[in-house]
């Protein structure tokens, strides 16, 4: 299995067994928001997250502790935002043969 393919699962396992903000640190990854009201969204730096909520905090569950900055509202969701995927897989290999 390539590397580019192990890191795109292992992100989206991590997802799939509701990531604590614990676990986002390894990827870098800070954490989307978005509100289903008025449908604002931000992202929110890792560091402050981890600051304010500690490491063990599951980040589907957080947005019921936040509250939307647009319109007060607190129905609110989040989810880890993967910031490498995109980049890491344009160091995919060109199949041979390509000129
Ligand atoms: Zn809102």
């Amino acid at each position: 299995m390539g590397r580019i393919k192990h890191q795109a699962l292992a992100a989206d396992e991590a997802a799939r067994r509701r990531a604590a903000l614990g676990d986002l640190i390894p990827y870098g990854a800070d954490v989307f928001c978005w509100c289903n009201r008025c449908g604002h969204n931000a992202v929110l730096p890792l560091k402050a997250m981890l600051a304010r909520f500690g490491p063990a905090q599951e980040v589907p569950a957080l947005g019921a502790r936040l509250r939307c900055s647009g319109c007060g509202s607190k129905d609110v969701a989040t989810r880890p935002d993967w910031p490498s995927l995109g980049q890491v897989a344009r160091h995919e290999t060109e199949p041979e043969g390509s000129s």
